[in-house]
């Protein structure tokens, strides 16, 4: 029987930016002057979506599972990391019903990205892209060197 409680989840990254770095948000590689540093491809927004997913379903964290040590998980990237935790998701019967997040960068700008931010991401939680939002906000010079990320997921028991 399935169980009729939701799942919440909650996800938080930030990155050091720098030159000569490519800046790939959401599995989308973003043209910018720097990009996040990382021993994988430093996608700040899906490290934090993950570890929101990986929370919902009561999982070890993405560090944990994905250790930074790691020679494999050198340059991944970070679509795996989301990839796998979907895999582990399916293995307990249990699907996304809706995520939602935030970037907070003073560069790059979120909006002319955003479309296509989403729709992979919808692609890689596997729900309609209306059940996945993300807003960009900018802190006016409060964030200069970083970007960070927060998410929340809500997952379903579709046993
Ligand atoms: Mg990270």
């Amino acid at each position: 029987m399935p169980d009729p409680l939701p799942r919440i989840g909650l996800g938080w990254d930030r990155h050091g930016v720098t030159a000569g770095r490519p800046c790939i948000l959401g599995g989308i590689e973003i043209p910018n002057e720097v990009g996040p540093l990382g021993h994988s491809d430093a996608d700040v927004l899906l490290h934090a979506l993950t570890d929101a997913v990986l929370g919902a379903a009561g999982l070890e964290d993405l560090g944990s599972l994905f250790p930074d040590d790691d020679p494999q998980w050198k340059g991944a990237a970070s679509t795996r990391f989301l990839e796998e935790a979907m895999r582990l998701l399916a293995e307990r019967d249990l699907i996304v019903a809706s995520a939602d997040m935030v970037l907070i960068c003073d560069t790059p700008k979120l909006r002319p990205h955003r479309a296509a931010i989403r729709e992979n991401l919808a692609r890689l939680l596997q729900v309609e892209v209306d059940r996945v939002n993300l807003k960009g906000k900018t802190t006016e010079g409060g964030c200069s060197g970083s970007i960070t990320a927060k998410a929340v997921v809500l997952l379903v028991d579709a046993s």
